[in-house]
């Protein structure tokens, strides 16, 4: 049976790379050995990392203002390296609310620092994202921190507006980089865990300004600076070999699909599927407002609990899996990141369509 796994992440990936991987996993290149088994130094990994970087500074338009580091610890730990190195001493960062992982990114930051909560959708449950009052950080703020796509929650940012007064606009971008075009030089640092649209977990993309990373204070450990992993061009330490190989094997497949903007294309295509779907349905809904719907996450909720426990099991009855929404919100969740084929989401409106007809 055909599998379709709209799992939140770790999620999916195009089988075009799964196959290769297979291929090449127990030689890789005619070297006799797996990639996982090569030296972090040597002249074929080497080759591997640097094409690994080559393809996002392709693929994202990253300037040589800009170092792409591949980090370990997850886009949690971001969360905390973040404002350890670009927070002033005594200084202030402002950050949107727009769900548990902005939270999460929120409670790490004030460990070092004051942070400005600018805006919040928590009082409606997250169903939104919130008005950002024209994007004008307060004068003297270290930098401002968006959640660019909200996993949980369903939501996402449709505009990034350039800030006005150069404070530096970062993003956890970990549930919808590469999904759509963005100019790189609207923010200061974006990052994301690779699990949901580049590659396997265990390696942590981060695109940051060069000149941000100088402002790191003198006491933090070598390992959580920027600028120790800029230097050694992220060979301070053994990176996660095997995961930045599957991540250069994504954004080549990303690229075979006309870049970006092919991806987009076709991203836009699956998401309109099924939310026109959602849309044309009573027995379906949707929380969140139209113009905050995540291209990435889709989330609705049945009528009751029952039929949503029902639905999940027939759906992977019929190979469609990893559909239960998160823990901490339960209803349904599609995750249809770059991976996912629109013949998934296809397939997923047809059972939608049944579904409903059967117990609407
Ligand atoms: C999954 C996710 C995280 C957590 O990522 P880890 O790599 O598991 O630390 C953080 N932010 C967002 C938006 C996510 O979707």
């Amino acid at each position: 049976m055909k599998v379709y796994n709209f799992s939140a992440g770790p999620a999916m990936l195009p089988k075009e790379v799964m196959e290769q991987a297979q291929d090449e996993f127990c030689n890789f290149r005619g070297t006799g050995c797996g990639v996982m088994e090569l030296s972090h130094r040597g002249s074929q990994f080497m080759e591997v990392i640097q094409g690994a970087e080559q393809n996002v500074r392709e693929l994202m338009g990253v300037s040589d203002d800009y170092a792409v580091l591949f980090l370990q610890g997850g886009a949690s730990m971001q969360f905390a390296m973040l404002p350890m190195n670009l927070m002033a001493p005594g200084g202030f960062a402002e950050y949107a609310d727009t769900g548990v992982w902005s939270s999460k990114a929120i409670k790490e930051a004030k460990l070092f620092g004051e942070v400005k909560e600018i805006a919040s959708s928590k009082a409606t449950n997250y169903d939104r994202i919130p008005v950002i009052r024209h994007w004008k950080p307060e004068a003297g703020a270290s930098y401002m921190h968006i959640t660019s796509n909200n996993t949980i929650a369903g939501t996402q940012y449709h505009a990034f507006p350039p800030l006005d007064n150069g404070t530096p606009l970062i993003a956890d971008m970990s549930s919808d980089i590469m999904s759509r075009v963005i100019n790189m030089n609207d923010f200061g640092m974006i990052y994301a865990g690779a699990q949901k649209n580049l590659g396997p977990s265990g390696v942590t993309l981060v695109i940051i300004r060069k000149d941000l990373a100088e402002r790191c204070p003198a006491t933090v450990p070598t390992m959580l600076r920027y600028s120790t992993h800029i230097k050694e061009e992220s060979m301070f330490n053994t990176p996660p070999t095997f995961s930045v190989y599957i991540l250069k094997l994504v954004t080549d497949w990303i690229k075979g699909k006309g870049g970006i903007a092919g991806i987009e294309e076709i991203n836009d295509t699956k998401s309109e599927v099924l939310y026109e779907v959602i849309n044309a349905s009573s027995f379906y809904n949707n929380p969140v407002y139209p113009e905050s719907r995540s291209r990435m996450n889709v989330v609705f909720r049945l009528p009751s609990e029952e039929l949503e426990a029902k639905f999940l099991k027939e759906a992977a009855a019929e190979g469609m899996t990893g559909l239960k929404g998160h823990r901490l919100v339960g209803g349904i969740r599609a995750s249809i990141y770059n991976a996912m084929p629109l013949s998934g989401v296809e397939a997923l409106v047809d059972f939608m369509n049944e579904f409903e007809k059967k117990n609407g």
